[in-house]
């Protein structure tokens, strides 16, 4: 399954640590990133992933091409709601495409674990797979 990896600036400790508890779970998968929390989940784990954009230029929407063609099966977004984004309408249009297409969205690290533990228990399902 492709999986994305997305998580904003004060979130990135966050997206960092859950990686590295996961690392085995996420290594079975295709791993997708925004640019920087891709850089960093790499450097950190050592687990090859697809870097996209850095997500205020453009790598929101990238991820949200994949999505509109069905391609993903997982995101993990770890979204600040305390800071302003410039780059507001991509992360809206994404977190849009996940319910068009009904993706599991995972939007902080408490439900990133439940995913996560899913997908370590083989109890992963999903609508859209
Ligand atoms: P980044 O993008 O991984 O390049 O920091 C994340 C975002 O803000 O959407």
């Amino acid at each position: 399954m492709k999986i994305a990896l997305i998580a904003h600036n004060k979130k990135k400790d966050e997206i960092i640590e859950l990686s590295k508890r996961y690392q085995d779970v996420l290594a079975e998968h295709e791993l997708y990133a925004t640019g920087t929390t891709g850089t960093l989940i790499m450097g950190e784990t050592g687990l090859p992933i697809h870097r996209m954009k850095s997500g205020p230029l453009g790598g929101d929407q990238q991820i949200g091409a994949m999505l509109a063609g069905g391609e993903l099966g997982l995101i993990i977004f770890l979204r600040d709601p305390l800071t302003a984004q410039p780059h507001e309408p991509d992360v809206s249009a994404l977190l849009r495409l996940c319910d068009v297409q009904k993706i599991p969205l995972a939007t902080n690290a408490s439900s990133a674990t439940i995913m996560l533990e899913a997908l370590k228990n083989g109890t992963f399902f999903s609508h859209s797979c």
